[in-house]
């Protein structure tokens, strides 16, 4: 224990008392980074800043930690606990890095310049503007899926961002209020507390747990004559959910959610969605569609990406990209196809991987090596440069400098080569309701696949262990002990 204290003293102390920074050289290579999520903040973690003019760009000033964004919209943890402010996160670099909330317009590969907008609420004389750059770095990530279905975007939420979640937690209580309200009927009852949730894959699989736990522990406690109304319903188009888990956690999960009474549909395709009911194909074992109306009071839509404009734009513009569909194309460098100084990382990339913020933060932590090896070597190349200059200069000093030029040519031997960007998979982890998660996890070349309550606490820890800061770790653990003690906040 005492250790454990030692431990957040340390952290607490270092992420107050960060080192004195130096300028950032504006003579440098400029290097701009799109973004602030899982692939620039893992980049930028790691980037020795001094060696570059680093500016960030990015809409959201602030890193999510987005698995534990499912247990914010309940309650259960509270959205500034999983922020961290990307300012604190600069402040701890060596140097200076610039940083300006806005959102990146289009990209210029030609001009090597990108445009910026202000999208925030205060606006100063200057929205619109261009940033100029010698290397990019695009970690701009996705956005939600709708497949174009009709009346998706006016009627879900969605849960990418903070934004969403606080939206749904929000929601949540609005239909249980209304359908506690005097005289409601019974049908109107019965839609109200339908809490519908679109794509099986596991956005959707955490969100219906955390959602049926708020229900069993809070909610049915506080507004008892309600309580045997409420109802989840998952449905997913393919034949199970957690497609990409092995069959037994699938299994598992589904019995799970039986116990739990979480209702699964699968192969079952939405087709359109109004205001108060979602349309969906459902196919029968005789291979017959059926068509079925769900009512519902909340809807939430987790059906996967889809391609960000921005991204979209740019792949327009380089022909190397033509045949690219889910994303920026990228080398194993991930150097973006058709051009010399882009770089993608994350979910606007495409290199092979699922869409993970396990993927996009390997990724990041990967251009950081290089780019830190590049300036090295950068570095050694113009100090060879100048040492042989002199050599002509100085002829009393000749061994020295062929001594200093041998030994800053072994250095950039040693350096020279990064290997290519190989991901390795940590395994996977789900959280499934009722204290209980699902883990693939890889160790020491063996598979080791697990479900209950003690993957649960292993769910816990790893989680814990992933937060950002021992801020983010300490309020976590505070709101988890919170909802225990005393039950998740209903207030709106
Ligand atoms: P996903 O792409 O994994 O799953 C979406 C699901 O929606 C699919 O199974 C698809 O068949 C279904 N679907 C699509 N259209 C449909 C329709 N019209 N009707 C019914 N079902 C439909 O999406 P996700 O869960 O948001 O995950 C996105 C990525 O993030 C994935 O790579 C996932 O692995 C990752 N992720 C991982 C975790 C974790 O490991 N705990 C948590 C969240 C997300």
């Amino acid at each position: 224990a005492l250790g454990g204290v030692g431990w957040i003293g340390y952290g607490v102390y270092q992420d107050r008392h960060p080192e004195p920074q130096i300028e950032a050289d504006p003579t440098k290579k400029t290097l701009v980074i799109l973004g602030t999520g899982w692939g620039s903040v893992s980049l930028l973690k790691r980037l020795d800043t001094e060696n570059y003019n680093v500016i960030v760009i990015s809409p959201r000033n602030y890193f999510l930690f987005t698995p534990l964004l499912p247990s914010c919209t309940t309650g259960t943890i509270e959205h500034r606990s999983i922020m961290e402010p990307i300012r604190t996160i600069l402040r701890h670099k060596r140097a200076n890095v610039k940083f300006y909330e806005a959102e990146a317009s289009s990209i210029d590969p030609d001009r090597k310049v990108v445009r910026v907008i202000d999208n925030s609420e205060v606006k100063g004389a200057t929205v619109e503007t261009e940033v100029p750059y010698d290397m990019l770095v695009i970690g701009v990530g996705a956005e939600n899926a709708t497949f174009g279905i009709p009346g998706v975007r006016e009627n879900s939420c969605f849960l990418k961002e903070i934004a969403d979640a606080q939206l749904i937690r929000k929601k949540i209580m609005d239909c249980v209020e209304t359908a506690a309200f005097k005289d409601q009927s019974p049908e109107e009852i019965d839609r109200l507390l339908h809490m519908v949730v679109v794509g099986g894959g596991p956005t959707g699989v955490e969100f219906a747990g955390e959602l049926q736990d708020f229900f069993e522990e809070d909610i049915k406690k506080l507004i008892p004559d309600i309580s045997d109304r409420f109802r989840v319903t998952l449905i997913e188009a393919l034949p199970n959910v957690l497609p990409s888990f092995s069959k037994q956690l699938i299994e598992y999960t589904e019995s799970t959610f039986k116990e739990e009474k979480i209702d699964i549909k699968t192969k079952t395709m939405v087709k359109k969605v109004t205001d108060k009911t979602v349309e969906a194909e459902i196919t029968g074992p005789d291979g017959k569609k059926e068509k079925v109306v769900f009512p519902y009071g909340l809807l939430v839509w987790a059906t996967g990406n889809a391609v960000r404009p921005v991204v979209k734009d740019l792949m327009a513009r380089i022909p190397a990209q033509k045949d690219s569909r889910r994303g920026l194309a990228v080398n194993e460098y991930l150097v973006v196809q058709g051009t010399r100084d882009i770089w993608a990382v994350g979910d606007c990339a495409v290199a092979g991987y699922a869409p993970t913020a396990q993927v996009a933060g390997q990724e990041g932590t990967f251009l950081a090596r290089l780019f830190n090896n590049m300036a090295k070597t950068e570095a050694l190349e113009e100090n060879i440069r100048d040492l042989s200059g002199s050599l002509n200069l100085k002829p009393g000093n000749a061994a020295e400098v062929s001594r200093e030029i041998e030994d800053n040519e072994r250095q950039l031997r040693r350096i020279k080569d990064v290997k290519p960007f190989h991901y390795s998979h940590q395994g996977s982890l789900a959280y499934i309701g009722s204290e209980k998660a699902v883990a693939d996890v890889s160790w020491f070349n063996g598979n080791f696949a697990s479900g209950g309550s003690l993957t649960y606490l292993f769910w816990r820890s790893a989680y814990l262990s992933m937060c950002f800061s021992t801020r983010n770790r300490l309020l976590v653990i505070n709101d988890w002990l919170k909802s225990k003690l005393f039950g998740r906040d209903v207030s709106r």
